[in-house]
């Protein structure tokens, strides 16, 4: 049975504003059944409020949107995000008096509020779950769709797994990538061979000349292992698995302290950049804007926001100096990163958190 996934769609096809996407997502909101979901109940909003400069996060208006409609079905919502993104994200204008919510450190203002699950993923033997997550009866997993270094996309599986944890399990999950990269001292002979020739600008060397690789620029080209001349470089292909495999796994733990129906996922396709919020800085969106999805089956909703990503619509000069476009028809995302973005989606399926195959339903 396909999973339904509602979509507004950015296209205007009328001169007024019930024809534009603000209107549009207050209509299918309505049609979702909220009440049964949040009514007398504490909903955490769960959104990526991004940092410093970044201007491509989900507008506020949305933010209020939504906010406006869980109060309206009797639930009791705040929006929340990373302990340390909450001040800069205040400063750029999601506060109380906009939103409509008040707006909490997902693990409290020193990320020390939080509970231990266990895991049990190669390295990743348990996850931290932010206190302000685990505590609440429901959620919404506000997703702005966009790239992402490490796992070519980021959606709702990466706004759970990397958002709804402390920042030291963030780091464990990245930590499954690193685990495929070696590097033997003994046979280097620092020519730094391998650093002229690395696309992605991935590897330096600190004082003490100890090699190491960024995994969020690694386009796993292999050139370092091949132009090294001693063989001091061994990389792993399975590190881009380990990652996404890892998230997934997480954010099943995490939405196992959830009674069912409880937990409604939203992605907003606007201003598609190529690199997560979390950069702190905006560059141009790469293709036109979508719209907004909206299922309550989380890998449903992440793969219909995949497809609806089109490489053929890619806006040309809309990359970043240092990105490139490869050659290839395959996704968008993963002709930037290297990395298949599906992964993700593929681990979370297997692991019963929903269906690929999905249904749109289009709001009028
Ligand atoms: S595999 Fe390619 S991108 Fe990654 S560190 Fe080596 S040269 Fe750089
Ligand atoms: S190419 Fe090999 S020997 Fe040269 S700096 Fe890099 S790791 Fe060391």
């Amino acid at each position: 049975m396909p999973s339904t996934v509602q979509f507004a769609s950015c296209e205007v096809k009328a001169l007024k504003p019930e024809a534009t996407l603000p209107a549009k997502f207050q209509r299918m909101l309505k049609q979702l059944d909220l009440k049964a979901m949040f009514e007398g109940r504490r909903v955490a909003v769960k959104m990526h409020v991004g940092n410093r400069l970044g201007y491509t996060t989900i507008h506020p208006l949305f933010v209020r949107t939504l906010v406006s409609a869980i109060k309206e079905s009797g639930g009791w919502p705040f929006i929340t995000d990373g302990s340390f993104s909450i001040p800069g994200g205040l400063a750029r204008g999601y506060t109380e008096e906009v939103l409509g919510a008040p707006i909490y450190p997902v693990a409290g203002a020193e990320d020390k509020y939080f509970y231990e699950k266990p895991v049990g993923y190669r390295s990743l033997e348990k996850v931290q779950i932010a206190g302000n997550i685990a505590d609440v009866d429901a959620m919404v997993v506000f997703n702005h769709g966009k790239g992402h270094g490490q796992c070519g996309f980021g959606g709702a599986i990466k706004n759970i797994a990397m958002g709804c944890v402390t920042e030291r399990t963030r780091g464990w999950i990245h930590a499954l990538m690193e685990t495929e990269f070696k590097w033997d001292r003994e046979k280097c002979e620092h020519c730094y061979i391998c650093q002229e020739n690395c696309p992605g600008g991935a590897i330096s060397f600190d004082d003490q000349g100890k090699m190491s690789i960024f995994s969020h620029n690694c386009r796993y080209c292999m050139h370092c292992v091949d132009s090294c001349p001693t063989g001091a470089i061994e990389i792993g292909l399975g590190g881009i698995r380990y990652f996404q495999d890892g998230m997934a796994r997480t954010v099943k733990t995490i939405l196992d302290t959830f009674e069912p129906n409880r937990v409604l996922y939203v992605t907003v396709l606007t201003n598609i950049t190529p690199l997560c919020d979390c950069w702190g800085f905006s560059t141009q969106p790469l293709v036109p804007d979508i719209g907004i999805m909206a299922s309550k089956d989380i890998v449903a909703v992440e793969q219909a926001a995949l497809d609806s990503v089109d490489a053929k619509n890619f806006i040309p000069n809309s990359l970043p100096a240092q990105l490139e476009l490869a050659e290839g028809d395959g996704h968008l995302f993963e002709r930037i990163w290297h990395k298949d973005p599906y992964l993700q989606v593929e681990t979370a399926a297997e692991l019963g958190l929903g269906s690929r195959e999905y249904e749109i339903k289009e709001i009028e």
